[in-house]
């Protein structure tokens, strides 16, 4: 595999952007998928965030494009507002010295800014299928030029119930296009979109047996549901974190949460659907420079967010779909630094976390927080006969 962006065939603009972003060599999903998209090839690309593959499609894309001609031929399709304004700082980032013009387009702000975009030229769209199709209906911008279609994550759009928007944009870019498509899973339901819209497709796969990063340490830590609140707390003051995000089911927990943290000396904000776009861009902004140490999330952030340096993730509950676990975890120890990711597991959640660990193909390790006064003592294993009981592996302790 080659070691050097330039063996990868990059162009000198793109290799000189590279150098300023500090990338030193390409990650495995950059060193085999570029080379393809450089010859055109569509590819299935299984990777999940954290591995460098917005560089992996945005690098040969942008070489490719060339020059500036003002009508989008480059098309990227994203499920959140969030992953959008991340792609698109790529694109920009990379294509610095490239003269392209890169439009985002995203739900819950005003029109203005994106039509007038659009209407000065532009050559690169990232957006989310809903807007998109509503501006396309508007007659804002036009589809039947683009080259490359993207299609990233892929497997949340679909969770997020977007295929029919997602079918519907596809078919509005002309046959003759070269298309990338990206998913953390690469399931029956992906693989049944990449037979239609995808031509002789390589797949690059690089998930190792759909682990998380490897860099992550996560541990599980068995409590009863109404001592999470505590143990939540406890964990904060007993860990050295540099920045943590708490995952939440929901967002009423989200609000909850983030009320609770407030009592304690970290500066918390949140971010869940309810918030404005205003505010969750706030949020995340905070978050980033650091002004806040403690974001309290719903899942809607767990995918696609790039914000380094995070130290920690806590879940608060056990996601429901194994994939998210993966995801939420990915958000720490990202290119090579080093994360830890806690769960908080209590009884009802067992069937998740039982997924979880199939996915994974191995157990999570259990863990007691020394110094917390459990009410019952959390079971640290899960032998057969623990997994039968109802308690659903903790044990009294005074009865
Ligand atoms: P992604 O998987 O696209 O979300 O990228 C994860 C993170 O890795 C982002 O912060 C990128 O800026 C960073 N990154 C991507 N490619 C490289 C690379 N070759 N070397 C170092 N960092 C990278």
């Amino acid at each position: 595999m080659s070691n050097t962006f330039s063996e990868l065939g990059l162009s000198e603009p793109i290799l000189r952007a590279l150098a300023s972003c500090g990338y030193h060599e390409p990650t495995p999903i950059q060193a085999k998928a570029i080379p393809l998209i450089l010859q055109g090839k569509d590819i299935i690309g299984a990777a999940q965030t954290g591995t460098g593959k917005t560089a992996a499609f945005a690098l040969p894309t942008l070489q490719r494009l060339e020059t500036h001609t003002g009508t989008p031929r480059c098309l990227v399709l994203v499920p959140t507002r969030e992953l959008a304004v991340q792609v698109e700082e790529n694109f920009k980032r990379y294509g610095e010295h490239a003269g392209l013009s890169i439009t985002l387009l995203y739900g819950g702000v005003s029109y203005g800014p994106q039509v007038r975009s659009l209407a000065n030229g532009t050559d690169v769209v990232v957006a989310t299928p809903g807007r998109l199709l509503d501006l396309w209906g508007q007659h804002k911008l036009r589809l039947d030029k683009i080259e490359v279609l993207i299609l990233d994550e892929v497997d949340r759009m679909l969770d997020m119930g977007f295929i029919d928007d997602v079918s519907k944009i596809i078919n509005l870019c002309p046959k003759e296009r070269q298309t990338l498509l990206f998913s953390a899973t690469v399931e029956k339901s992906i693989l049944n979109i990449a037979k239609w819209a995808l031509r002789e497709p390589e797949i690059v796969d690089v998930r190792s047996g759909a682990t998380s990063a490897e860099t992550v340490a996560h541990y599980i830590y068995p409590v009863e549901s109404y001592q999470k609140y505590e143990l939540l707390l406890a964990l904060l003051e007993k860990t050295a974190f540099k920045s943590v995000i708490v995952f939440t089911r929901t967002k009423r927990d989200a609000d909850r949460i983030t009320e609770w943290v407030e009592s304690t000396q970290h500066p918390v904000t949140t971010m869940h659907a309810d918030r404005s776009q205003r505010e969750r861009q706030e949020a995340l902004a905070g978050f980033k420079s650091g002004k806040y140490q403690v974001l309290v999330a719903t899942d809607i952030a767990a995918r696609g967010l790039d914000v380094r340096g995070i130290s920690h993730v806590i879940n608060y509950n056990v996601p429901d779909h194994p994939e998210d676990y993966v995801h939420r975890i990915g958000r720490t120890g990202r290119a090579s630094e080093e994360g830890e990711a806690f769960t908080l597991f209590s009884p009802d959640e067992i069937p998740h976390l039982h997924a979880i660990e199939h996915l994974l193909g191995r157990q999570i390790e259990r863990r007691k927080l020394e110094g917390f006064k459990y009410r019952f003592e959390p079971l640290m294993t899960d032998s057969p006969s623990a997994s039968a009981r109802p308690a659903g592996g903790l044990r009294r302790r005074n009865r």
